[in-house]
């Protein structure tokens, strides 16, 4: 599926320390109502969790990076699933020797600090995501 979006507000701002970063970010579409849009962040984390999708057993498998880490480039998107603002990020970290690792960003990244962007879009379609029996994802519906 795919669709023209035209952008609305955008939102800049500052997460709280100690937060979850994935939970913040959907807590600031919450909060101004933005339910398709593209996030992206810089800051740090003083841990983090970042998913990969082993794509032949459908099955996520997760990375625990249990030290502070540079949010180096978080980029995602908003979209709705089960009616409710969804972020999807992934994110680059780097360690204190600029070593880089990344992926899916899960729950469980307490931010230290982070500055966000938020663009809001419009579209004539609604962006529902819903599982896809193809990938065994939770995709935008087809149509
Ligand atoms: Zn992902």
């Amino acid at each position: 599926m795919q669709a023209e979006i035209k952008p609305l507000r955008t939102i800049m701002g500052r997460l709280a320390q100690g937060a979850d970063l994935l939970g913040a970010l959907e807590e600031q579409c919450r909060l101004h109502n933005i339910t398709l849009g593209e996030i992206r962040a810089i800051g740090a984390v003083t841990k983090a969790r970042v998913g990969y999708y082993q794509q032949d057993i459908q099955k996520s498998m997760f990375l625990d990076l249990n030290r502070p880490m540079e949010i180096l480039t978080l980029i995602g998107n908003v979209s709705l699933k089960d009616g409710q603002p969804m972020v999807h990020a992934h994110v680059t970290l780097s360690d204190e020797e600029g070593r880089a690792f990344g992926g899916h960003l899960a729950a469980g990244a307490p931010v230290f600090a982070c500055e966000f962007v938020i663009q809001e879009c419009q579209s004539a379609k609604v962006f529902q995501r819903a599982l896809d029996e193809e990938t065994g994802l939770f995709l935008w519906a087809k149509g």
